[in-house]
């Protein structure tokens, strides 16, 4: 969801080729929640003959025809698929799409991965960050060689995320997005799951921090006025919202509550 401290970027975005290694395959799925659509990843060394994919996207016919067209033009074949985290937006197509390629499915809970461990897929190696916050299973993927961060939900493209009370959990989110900021020191591309490719990762992540505070500090001004319950203080802090953001706003609300009561 976006948030009104950030500057919204309303540059266009409809995937494509952003780094040597990194294709983005656009899913058809735009609303308020998942802005332009999720971004569906393809990752490939150079010369390669198999890829990685992360975040398959919707069980949507025309988006697994998108990223089968996309695989066949990059000449690869599909080895190995990975989440960012099990929303429905980013996980939902990820069974069909391994039984149509033969991929093997990896996800941070289920199947898990270890913390730090590195998937190696023909040559492309891509490192595991833990980033809980938006949902307790969240994880981030560095690609070194292209010095890109793949954020899933944890960072987005335009405006800022959700924090899904109660699987997701401020004081997570909170110690991810410096563990995030510690790793964009060396980053230069940030691939968001929702919205488009940035190039400042480390200045994006000092946004994030900062609006996150900035929230916080509204939330005890709301409480300190008068505002009761979760609903009063979406009213004051989030004033103006689009009502499609509501229930998202409401679940924020809820973890920041939580996370000043603790
Ligand atoms: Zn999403």
């Amino acid at each position: 969801m976006s948030g009104r401290l950030i500057p919204v970027s309303d540059r266009p975005w409809s995937g494509g080729r952003v780094s040597p290694r990194a294709v983005c395959v656009l899913a058809p799925n735009a609303s308020p929640m998942t802005l332009d659509g999720t971004n569906t990843w393809i990752l490939a060394e150079p010369g390669a003959h198999e890829a990685l994919v992360i975040d398959p996207g919707p069980l949507d016919e025309s988006h697994l025809t998108a990223i089968s067209s996309a695989v066949h033009d990059l000449d690869v074949k599909i080895s190995v698929i990975a989440l960012t985290h099990d929303h429905i937006d980013h996980s939902e197509g990820a069974a069909e799409l391994a039984k149509r390629t033969g991929a093997s499915v990896l996800a941070w809970r289920g199947r898990t991965l270890a913390r730090s461990e590195s998937l190696l897929v023909d040559g492309l190696e891509v490192e595991v960050l833990p980033t809980p916050g938006h949902s307790a299973d969240g994880v981030t993927f560095y690609c070194r060689a292209d010095a890109a961060l793949l954020t899933g939900d944890t960072v987005l493209g335009r405006g800022t995320t959700v924090v899904a009370w109660p699987d997701g959990n401020l004081s997570d989110y909170l110690d991810s997005l410096q563990l995030l900021r510690d790793a964009a020191s060396n980053a230069r591309l940030l691939l968001p799951g929702h919205g488009p490719a940035l190039d400042d990762p480390a200045r994006i992540l000092t946004e994030y921090v900062e609006h996150r505070q900035a929230r916080l500090q509204q939330v005890r001004e709301a409480l300190t006025a008068g505002a009761r319950n979760p609903d009063e203080v979406v009213d004051v802090v989030y004033a103006g919202l689009d009502p499609a953001l509501r229930e998202a706003a409401l679940l924020s609300t809820r973890a920041q509550l939580a996370y000043l009561a603790d």
